[in-house]
């Protein structure tokens, strides 16, 4: 006779392990939406602060990297850095959860066992 208890509770494991994984990479795809954001966030502050820094620099050579626009524009590039720094730490740490140890060689970014492209950076691993 078959112990149902037993199956029982092993498909309430399967299913809350299927639950797990689906909220797992979901929570992998916010958190890499979150870092495409940022990035593209951070290039368009770097294009900004170039921008002004050469029309600073048409107008007097050296910059005054003093003057109000530039101070600005550099404090909001190193704000996006600090956000897109941040939001790939959240994501390799939620990375890190299922990886046992392995990275990627290209960006160090944790793998799973079975990753055949890394999750981060894109490049195929093993
Ligand atoms: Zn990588």
């Amino acid at each position: 006779m078959p112990n149902w208890q037993d199956l029982k509770k092993k498909a309430m494991d399967a299913v809350n392990n299927a639950a797990e994984q689906v909220d797992y990479q979901l929570s992998l795809t916010k958190l890499r939406r979150g870092l495409d954001q940022a990035q593209k966030e951070l290039d368009i502050q770097l294009q900004h602060f170039g921008k002004l820094v050469y029309e600073a620099m048409q107008r007097h050579d050296p910059v005054d990297w003093e003057e109000e626009s530039i101070a600005a524009a550099k404090k909001q590039v190193e704000t996006s850095q600090n956000q897109l720094d941040e939001a790939r730490a959240q994501l390799n740490a939620e990375l890190a959860k299922s990886s046992g140890g392995l990275v990627c060689p290209s960006c160090q970014a944790p793998l799973s066992a079975t990753s055949k492209f890394c999750p981060a950076c894109g490049q195929p691993v093993g």
